[in-house]
């Protein structure tokens, strides 16, 4: 029995969420299930858009499943809040296209493990005379442990090669670290290959000829442009899992935003949701059923009947969940 921290949100958190937690019910896995509060209904409830509570059950829980939260421009961020009180150090974006789906390329399946907790976004930047500064910082210790989950991740996932991504030409410190560190760890894993690129080579490279990549590092900055360059490429925001991974915790959400657009019409494509779902699965070292989920929901997108309106289907969330878990109890 797992104990699972379930955060809604707001906006199409709470319909996507549901949606998984439909699919996750028909599970041979059991799970116990703690929901807890976030996002911009619970500040206007509550003061906080991540109270203390949240926090403490979260790092309680085998892993957290998060669903979408709306921000309002001065508030705290609830979820990168929560992601620094965990110390989630790894952001894992998977990038692959299924068939049914509006990608731009056929056959993608890469990865993209970038550094969560420092480099541009350490957070330190102050005004100056004249504008303003930001710190960029490399440290060995992050640099080590970011470039020693994605090996780890390469061998335990049978792929084949690291490509680290950085700006050592102009960096020559900050990201001349990195890259050193990476090959220092790259000695420990000799049966992987290892490369290195230039991010502004890499965004070309991503155009060009994207499925010569397979598991991909990098820094905060940088790693999260690629990943959005990433879900342009196989097909939007309403696709794209990610997961944030730690030491003790792992916390799972799609990418998408809470699309108050479109919230409460029941038309969010679940599916970001669903894969989410899969890659926590995953960590938990549920693999095999990790896979039945991903083939399940793999299944309705190549069918392409039950699907939402951004997919060119008709269909409710709930509708092309429900399909989704049809196909996951018979596999
Ligand atoms: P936020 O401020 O919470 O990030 P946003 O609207 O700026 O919200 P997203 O929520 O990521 O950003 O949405 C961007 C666009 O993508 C919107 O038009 C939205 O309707 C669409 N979108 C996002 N997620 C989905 C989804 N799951 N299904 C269908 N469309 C989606």
């Amino acid at each position: 029995m797992y104990k699972l921290t379930v955060i809604p949100g707001d906006g199409i958190g709470p319909e996507v969420m549901e949606a998984a937690l439909h699919i996750l019910d028909a599970s041979e896995i059991d799970f116990d299930y703690e929901t807890a509060n976030a996002g911009n209904e619970c500040f206007k409830r509550t003061g906080s858009t991540i109270p203390q509570e949240t926090i403490s059950t979260s790092k309680k829980s085998d892993a957290t499943l998060f669903g979408a939260v709306t921000t309002v421009p001065g508030q705290k961020s609830g979820i990168i809040t929560l992601r620094k009180e965990l110390d989630l150090y790894v952001n894992l974006r998977p990038v692959k296209s299924y068939e049914g789906t509006p990608y731009l390329f056929k056959g993608l399946d890469f990865v993209i493990v970038r550094e969560n907790t420092e480099g541009l976004y350490s957070g330190v930047e102050e005004y100056t005379e004249d504008g303003a500064d930001a710190l960029r910082v490399v440290t060995r210790m992050a640099s080590e442990r970011i470039c020693r989950f994605a090996f780890e991740y390469a061998r335990k996932n049978m792929r084949n090669k690291v490509t680290a991504v950085h700006k050592a030409n102009v960096l020559k410190k900050t990201d001349g670290i990195f890259r050193d560190i990476f090959y220092d760890v790259a000695r420990g894993y000799n049966d992987i290959k290892s490369e290195d690129f230039y991010v502004d080579a890499t965004a070309m490279y991503l155009i060009t000829r994207p499925h010569s990549f397979d598991v991909m590092v990098t820094t905060n900055l940088f790693g999260d442009i690629l990943s959005d360059e990433g879900a342009g490429l196989v097909g939007g925001l309403g696709l794209i899992p990610s997961a944030n991974i730690g030491d003790n915790n792992g916390l799972f959400e799609p990418v998408h935003g809470s699309a108050p657009d479109i919230a409460g019409k029941e038309i969010a494509n679940p599916s970001a949701m669903i894969l989410s779902t899969c890659m926590m699965l995953d960590y938990l070292g549920e693999t095999e059923e990790a896979q039945k989920l991903e083939k399940a929901l793999t299944d309705v997108l190549r069918e392409g009947k039950v699907v939402t309106p951004d997919l060119g289907g008709s269909a409710s969330t709930m509708e092309m969940a429900d399909r989704v878990k049809k196909i996951f109890e018979i596999l």
